[in-house]
């Protein structure tokens, strides 16, 4: 198993609003390793979303602590939660989180620059990334007239140019039909070879055959956390 990237300790998260106090995710403890890809599932509001956003570096916790590669972040102050989300996490959402009036091509180049990377570099790097994901023919198409199941593997293809050691996915094969979602999970799978993947899902049996745990949550709280059998990747 590799390094231990993140640990939760007793974690919770609660909104409030004008009805009151809800939980989000209750008193949750983990520890996620690089190589791992994990898919959590739940039904819908038993905290799958607030644990991936938590995770992220985007909702901020109550209680408990968060570890960053055994650093806690109780204390991070709004420029630490930013480097966070910059360096450690990509982060993939149902919507995409792409630029729709960029191109294809665009859209992973500009993601790359992000890093750093500089014009030369980040053209050689996104053919790779566009070819893997299957997409570099498609480079010149504006990233809006994309199908849903090309929009997501641009999703994809911007988290892979990010070289953060963490993927954390919120139910990306929502929107997708059985193949689409296979070609995701698939990618995700290839992504976990050298980072930490989560996968939010509550289609379980797409993932079973990729996924090396599962994590199940109910009303906020885990119910299950199964470590499966890695399964033999074909090598690409
Ligand atoms: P899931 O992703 O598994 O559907 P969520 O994490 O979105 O679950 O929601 C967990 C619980 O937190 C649910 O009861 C939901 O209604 C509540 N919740 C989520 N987001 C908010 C919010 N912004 N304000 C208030 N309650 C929220
Ligand atoms: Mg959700």
């Amino acid at each position: 198993m590799g390094e231990t990237l993140l640990e939760l300790r007793e974690l919770s998260k609660y909104y409030t609003s004008g009805q009151g106090v809800v939980k989000g995710v209750d008193q949750i403890t983990l520890l996620f390793q690089a190589g791992e890809f994990v898919a959590i599932t739940g039904e819908s509001g038993s905290g799958k979303s607030t644990l991936a956003h938590v995770m992220g570096g985007i909702l901020s916790y109550e209680s408990g602590e968060l570890y960053y590669r055994g650093r806690p972040t109780s204390h991070f102050d709004g420029g630490d939660w930013e480097r966070y989300r910059r360096d450690c996490v990509s982060f993939i959402s149902q919507d995409y989180g792409i630029l729709p009036g960029s191109t294809v091509l665009a859209n992973v180049v500009s993601a790359l620059r992000l890093t750093g990377m500089d014009r030369a570099g980040a053209a050689v790097r996104a053919e790779e990334i566009l070819r893997q994901v299957e997409l570099w023919e498609l480079r010149g198409r504006r990233a809006a007239k994309l199908s849903s199941g090309q929009k997501q593997r641009l999703a994809i293809a911007r988290a892979l140019a990010k070289p953060a050691p963490i993927l954390i996915a919120d139910e990306p094969t929502g929107n997708l039909d059985g193949e689409n979602s296979a070609k995701v999970i698939q990618l995700l799978s290839q992504a976990a070879q050298d980072r930490l993947v989560i996968l939010i899902t509550h289609e379980f049996d797409e993932a079973k055959d990729f996924v090396t745990r599962h994590i199940a949550l109910h009303d906020g709280r885990v119910t299950l956390d199964a470590k499966l059998q890695k399964p033999n990747q074909p090598q690409s």
